[in-house]
């Protein structure tokens, strides 16, 4: 769902911002088109999880994402205990919006918080304060979603360690089952990259990390990928998903897409036509597709480490011949090379980055590149 109240200075997303006749219902039209020709790709298998993503999703009405969903289930076969997740920001939810996504079929909720303090959220050009947080909390709760994440972001300009303390305090009261708790990276080709703002210096931004992540975990969010955070059995199982190399659908503008093909003993990945505009001309002349290729045998090693190397249960080595279409003897060297030097060890059926592997993934992941 590709726009927002208005661009985020730090963004990199497919987001625009929302023209004032945003075309929701020729959207969602576009999305079940979409969903149509996508189908043959996954005939006989069933849906563990929908995800609404973007941009700012809760900028469609419950009705519009109930009528998106319907006609998700008379297409596909979904799980009983399918999880759905709305990506909401507050301020763009009218006060009984989460019970009516509710009965429309949402059953989780990812909340872009992003922090608890105005003058922050001012300074990272946040349309919401603590005001529209509390007002979205209220909202979950009266709709009686208990299964819901709040998005936090540490390293914030003229963000102090305390405020970030504060923040973390503020969201674990919040009772979330899940909290993504990320530090704001400056992205290319993003307002914040022309005009940098005043960060803390890494041994702050590390400090805060840190303190996040003690905090975190005293409080029973278990830490299972790089800035992800569950009680037990809350995980987002969409996200594992990706995480674990499984396959997914893409519908809608921009969105990217991961599909095995066993038969073939390939992996395609696709990508949707990324402005509003072009995507809903596909309306008329059935043209969804800006990309599609199938991936080299290198190309799939690489992303499934990248991709396992996330979780801190580590690489399921079943996973790999199932999900790559490649025998495992072709990464056996490299990951004794890592068992070597102590990033890895092997357990039952998985090898599991070590406390030092887990400091440093992004070396790991770097001796499975192409
Ligand atoms: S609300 Fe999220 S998706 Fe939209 S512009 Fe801001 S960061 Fe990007």
């Amino acid at each position: 769902m590709p726009w927002c109240v208005r661009k985020c200075p730090y963004c990199d997303f497919n987001s625009h911002a929302a023209p004032e006749d945003l075309p929701a219902d020729a959207y969602i039209r576009a999305l079940v088109a979409d969903l149509e020709q996508d189908l043959p790709l996954v005939w006989g298998r069933s849906v563990g999880s929908i995800y609404f993503g973007g941009g700012t999703p809760s900028l469609f009405s419950a009705e519009q994402i109930g009528v998106f969903l319907s006609a998700v289930r008379a297409r596909l076969d979904l799980r009983p205990d399918i999880e759905i997740t709305l990506e909401a920001n507050p301020g763009t939810i009218e006060s009984d919006s989460f019970s009516a996504y509710a009965e429309a079929g949402i059953n989780r909720v990812s909340l872009g918080v992003q922090s608890f303090d105005d003058d922050v959220l001012k300074r990272i050009g946040r349309i919401h304060g603590q005001h529209e947080i509390q007002h979205s909390l209220q909202s979950l709760k009266t709709a009686g979603i208990s299964n819901f994440n709040i998005d936090l972001m540490y390293a914030l300009p003229g963000q102090s360690p305390a405020q970030s303390r504060h923040d973390i305090e503020l969201a674990i009261d919040a009772n979330p089952a899940h909290i993504s708790f990320y530090q704001l990276t400056i992205e290319a080709n993003t307002a914040f990259a022309a005009q940098p703002p005043q960060l803390p210096v890494d041994d702050v931004a590390w400090d805060m990390q840190q303190a996040g992540l003690e905090r975190l975990e005293a409080a029973a969010y278990g830490q299972y990928e790089i800035s992800a955070f569950a009680r037990s059995d809350m995980q987002s199982r969409h996200n594992i998903n990706y995480w674990r190399y499984g396959d997914f659908l893409a519908v809608g503008a921009g969105a990217h897409g991961k599909v095995s093909l066993p038969a073939e003993g390939q992996v395609q990945r696709y990508v949707k036509h990324r402005h509003p505009k072009r995507y809903l001309r596909a309306l008329d002349n059935g043209d969804w597709l800006a990309e599609k290729r199938l991936l080299s045998s290198e190309e799939r090693v690489f992303e499934f480490f990248l991709n396992q190397l996330r979780l801190k249960d580590g690489v399921y080595i079943d996973d790999f011949s199932a999900r790559t279409g490649l025998p495992w003897e072709m990464v056996e060297s490299r990951v004794q090379q890592a068992v070597d030097k102590g990033l890895l060890v092997m357990g039952h059926k998985r090898v599991i980055p070590t406390g030092l592997g887990w400091r440093f993934v992004n070396d790991i992941q770097q001796m499975f590149l192409p």
